[in-house]
């Protein structure tokens, strides 16, 4: 009786999605390589996974 949700709570933690709460979009996780500084003062190429939606959507494709 106290397992009314299970089905959707367990299809969405199988397809990993989130949606933003800002802007109602899914979130989409993506490898984005960003450039930091390494200790040597050159720059290294680092990836990271990111949520992308709507609201930094721009920030990320650019
Ligand atoms: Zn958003």
């Amino acid at each position: 009786m106290a397992k009314k949700m299970s089905f959707s709570d367990k299809a969405n933690k199988r397809a990993h999605t989130m949606t933003c709460p800002t802007c109602e979009e899914t979130i989409q996780f993506v490898k984005y390589m960003k450039a930091v500084k390494g200790d040597k003062g050159g720059w290294k190429m680092r990836a990271q996974n990111v949520g992308v939606c709507k609201c930094n959507n721009a920030e990320i494709y650019g």
